[in-house]
C-alpha cells in the first residue's frame, strides 16, 4: 500500500505493539465462541510481532453493547486466542483504564495482553465526546499497527484517533495490507470478463456500491431480494416478495435481472418467471437464472461476489446461493467473496478454502469498492 508503512517494516523489537484487531466473534446465547474465523485471521500479525520481540497489546470491539455488560466481555476471545497462540494471554478489566496501563507497563517481550471491549466507554463509537480516551489508549504503546480490516470503513476512537499519536511509528498489519491489496488489484486491473455478483435484502444500503461495480465490471448479476425492486420499477409484477419503494434505482445497462423465481405461499413452493402472481414471495432465484448465471460465471476471469442469491438461512431457498458458490469455484476465476452472510453461506456448503480471497469484512469491502479508500486505512498514512 503506497504511503503506508508494513507492520513488517517497522521496528518492533523490545517496542509496546499497540494493535488494533477485528475480534468481533459470533457467539451462541451461553457465550460460546460459534466462529473464530476473525481470531484466527489476526495471528500472521499476531505472531509477527511476538517472533520479533514485541510485546503485543491488543484491542478490539465486540458486538454493540449499550452499557458494560458481561455478555460483551472479550474473556471468551482472551481465552480462545490463547488457546490458539498456546501462550497465556492476559486480559485487562479495562479499556485503556488504570488496569490497562498497570498490566502494559509490566508487560514483557513475547507476551500478550488484551484490552477489555474498547466499546465498553462511548468514546470509542464517538471520538468527539471524549478525546482523553484516544490518549489513555495511544499512550500504552511504542508502536501502533491496524489489522482491523472488519472495522476500517469505521471513524472509531481506536481506528483514527489513536494512529495520530504515533507519527512514523505506525503501520498496517498483514490481513490488513492483504485485504486491501486483493480489492486494489481486483477493482484497478481484474481479469475480464470480470464479473459482480450481488445479492442480499437491502437494495438501499449497496445502491452505491451497485453502480461503481456497474461502472468496473463488465457485468453485475443481480440475485436477492433486491431483484424484485428493480424488477417492480419495471413495471413486473412480484407478488408478495421483498422490495423496498422510493428509492432511486441504478438504470446501469449491465445489470442481469433473474429470469425466474422459487416463490412461496402459506408453505407451498412454485417457480414463476417475471410474473410473480399475488400472496406468493421470491425466495430464492430459479433453475433458468442458474442456468444463465452459470454460463456467465464460467466465461469469467475474475468474480467479484456479495450478498446471497436467497433465503439461504431456510435450506428449500437455499440451492441458488450454493449452485452460484459452486459454480464460481468450478469456473476457475479469481474469487473474492464479501459479507457476512454471504460467507456463512460458502462456510454451510463447505466451499470458503476453495475461493481465492475470502474477505473478513463485509461492511469495510463494501465501503471500498464505492470510495476507494476507507478511515481506517487514511489514518495509516505518512504525511510527506
Ligand atoms: P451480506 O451479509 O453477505 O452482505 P446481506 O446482509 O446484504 O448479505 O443479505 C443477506 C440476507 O438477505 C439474508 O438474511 C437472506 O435471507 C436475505 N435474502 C436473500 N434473498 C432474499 C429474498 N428473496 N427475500 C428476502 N430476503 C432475502
Ligand atoms: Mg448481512
Amino acid at each position: 500500500m503506497k504511503g503506508i508503512i508494513s507492520l513488517k517494516d517497522l521496528s518492533i523489537h523490545s517496542k509496546k505493539v499497540l494493535m488494533r484487531v477485528d475480534f468481533n466473534v459470533c457467539q451462541d446465547e451461553k457465550g460460546q465462541i460459534t466462529d473464530d474465523t476473525r481470531i484466527k485471521a489476526a495471528l500472521p500479525s499476531i505472531r509477527w510481532v511476538l517472533e520479533h520481540g514485541g510485546a503485543l497489546i491488543l484491542m478490539s470491539h465486540l458486538g454493540r453493547p449499550k452499557e458494560k455488560l458481561p455478555k460483551f466481555s472479550l474473556s471468551p476471545v482472551a481465552e480462545r486466542l490463547s488457546a490458539l497462540l498456546g501462550k497465556k494471554v492476559v486480559l485487562a478489566s479495562d479499556c485503556g483504564g488504570e488496569d490497562s496501563l498497570r498490566l502494559s507497563k509490566v508487560l514483557k517481550p513475547g507476551e500478550v495482553l488484551l484490552l477489555e471491549n474498547l466499546r465498553f466507554n462511548p468514546a470509542e463509537e464517538k471520538p468527539e465526546k471524549d478525546p482523553s480516551f484516544a490518549k489513555s489508549l495511544a499512550n500504552l504503546g511504542d508502536v501502533y499497527v491496524d489489522d482491523a480490516f472488519g472495522a476500517a470503513h469505521r471513524a472509531h476512537s481506536s481506528i483514527t484517533e489513536v494512529p495520530k499519536y504515533f507519527g512514523a511509528q505506525k503501520g498496517a498489519g498483514l490481513l490488513l495490507a492483504k485485504e486491501v491489496e486483493w480489492l486494489e488489484k481486483t477493482l484497478t486491473n481484474p481479469g475480464r470478463p470480470f464479473l459482480a455478483l450481488v445479492g442480499g435484502a437491502k437494495i438501499s444500503s449497496k445502491l452505491g456500491v451497485l453502480k461503481a461495480l456497474s461502472e468496473k465490471a463488465d457485468e453485475v448479476l443481480i440475485g436477492g431480494a433486491m431483484a424484485f425492486t428493480l424488477l417492480k420499477a419495471r413495471g413486473f409484477s412480484v407478488g408478495d416478495s421483498l422490495v423496498e419503494e422510493d428509492t432511486a434505482l441504478p438504470t446501469s445497462k449491465n445489470l442481469i435481472l433473474p429470469l425466474d423465481f422459487v416463490c412461496e405461499k402459506g408453505g407451498e413452493i412454485k417457480i414463476f418467471s417475471h410474473e410473480i402472481p399475488a400472496g406468493w414471495k421470491g425466495m430464492d432465484i430459479g433453475p433458468t437464472t442458474l442456468k444463465l448465471f452459470d454460463e456467465k460465471i464460467a466465461k469469467a476471469k475474475t468474480v467479484l461476489w456479495n450478498g446471497p442469491m436467497g433465503v439461504f438461512e431456510d435450506p428449500r431457498f437455499a440451492a441458488g446461493t450454493r449452485e452460484v458458490a459452486q459454480a464460481i469455484v468450478r469456473s476457475g476465476a479469481v474469487s473474492i467473496v464479501g459479507g457476512g452472510d454471504s460467507i456463512f453461506a460458502i462456510q454451510q456448503a463447505g466451499l470458503e478454502d476453495k475461493f481465492t480471497h475470502v474477505s473478513t469484512g463485509g461492511g469495510a469491502t463494501l465501503e471500498y469498492i464505492e470510495y476507494g479508500k476507507l478511515p481506517g486505512i487514511e489514518a495509516l498514512r505518512q504525511q510527506d
